[in-house]
């Protein structure tokens, strides 16, 4: 039987890697869609060794003429559209051109699967985000939508533009749900990565203290690792679905400094509240943690706690990885980067 090709957009970040080896491992042909910037940022596929096994092509979700290009000549039995100006901080400093990537880059994806390559299978790239500051302690996908940044806006554009052509036009498309999930492999913005970074860097005496933002929000965390495998095995049922993909389990920012200063063995006490809260390590008395109103969103989310029952029983999918093994993975490789 022929492979089975798959093209991943946004293949140079944290999910595209661990997608591209997973599909890998499955006999697929990999392509992936790297977009034009001035060097070339394959570190995360050399990072898992497969930069030589999977081809790379001009992609960007801007470029309406390249997707068509690539859609229509491609001949893909799936695309996972990963692509996304990822970051909500971003967001809402570039609120126009994040709805262009996320919400107008889907549609223009949509556009040409539907002219130019209808049997091919999309999987969409959707958020808990989306969720926003809804009600319910717990989120599935009968949850009612309640966005409050920029980003959860575009990406709930192109979730209800994916329902749209599933019905209007039969095309088989669907939205992974995903809450938040990280890994070695996470870009250093985001809040795990840096506290992991920063707190080693304060261990190894390379940097004073840790700056970060709101600490008291919840978060329903899980390992990327684990949660590529959801996407594709929605690419594999006989109807397309939308499913919620989480851990099941929340904890603050703080649990996670917590738990990671304690995997450091850095003994850490809190105290002060609100702006002035702070964390001081009982070994130094010098303060290591410190909160700066710049790193808070202007809007934000208080908690995440995803209810993942469909996926678990449809799929048969649930998280391998829990937090404290995360934690470990997490800091033992940003730990190996100092040996
Ligand atoms: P990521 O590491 O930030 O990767 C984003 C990818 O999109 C990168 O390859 C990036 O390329 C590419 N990209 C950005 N703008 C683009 C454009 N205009 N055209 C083409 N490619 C572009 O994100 P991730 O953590 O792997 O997440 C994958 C997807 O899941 C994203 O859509 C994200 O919004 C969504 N998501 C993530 C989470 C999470 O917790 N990680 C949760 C829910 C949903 P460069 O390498 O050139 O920057």
């Amino acid at each position: 039987m022929a492979k089975k090709k798959a093209l991943i957009t946004g293949v140079t970040g944290q999910d595209g890697a661990y997608l591209a080896k997973l599909l890998l491992k499955k006999g697929y042909r990999v392509v992936g869609g790297e977009r034009e910037n001035s060097s070339s940022n394959l570190w995360r596929l050399k990072e898992l060794n497969i930069d030589k096994k999977i081809k790379i092509v001009p992609f960007e979700l801007l470029e309406e003429n390249l997707i068509n290009k690539e859609i229509r000549y491609g001949r893909y039995n799936e695309i996972y559209n990963l692509a996304a100006q990822s970051f909500v901080e971003k967001s809402f400093v570039s609120p126009v051109y994040t709805s262009n990537v996320n919400a107008l880059g889907v549609i223009r994806i949509l556009e040409a699967i539907r002219q130019f390559s209808a049997k091919t299978k999309l999987y969409q790239a959707s958020s808990s985000e989306m969720f926003g500051n809804v009600k319910s302690r717990r989120q599935n996908e009968d949850t009612s939508f309640e966005p409050v940044s920029p980003y959860a806006v575009s990406k709930l554009h192109a979730h209800w533009m994916i329902d749209v052509y599933r019905n209007a036009y039969n095309l088989f498309c669907c939205s992974g749900i995903l809450f938040n999930h990280t890994s070695p492999l996470r870009g250093n913005e985001f809040v795990t990565k840096k506290i992991i970074g920063d707190l080693i860097k304060v261990k190894f005496k390379i940097l004073p203290e840790v700056l970060l933002g709101n600490i008291h929000v919840r978060r329903d965390w899980g390992y990327s690792h684990d949660y590529v495998d959801a996407m594709w095995k929605m690419l594999q049922q006989k109807k397309p679905e939308d499913y919620v993909i989480s851990s099941g389990i929340t904890h603050t920012v703080k649990d996670f400094i917590n738990k990671v200063a304690k995997y450091l063995e850095m003994d850490i006490f809190w105290q002060g509240k609100n702006l002035n809260e702070v964390a001081i390590d009982r070994a130094t008395k010098k303060r290591v943690i410190k909160i700066k109103k710049k790193f808070f969103r202007p809007n934000d989310i208080n908690h995440t706690y995803g209810n993942s029952s469909k996926a678990k029983k449809i799929l048969k999918w649930k998280p391998k990885t829990d937090f404290d093994l995360l934690v470990k993975i997490m800091c033992d490789a940003e730990l190996s980067k100092y040996k």
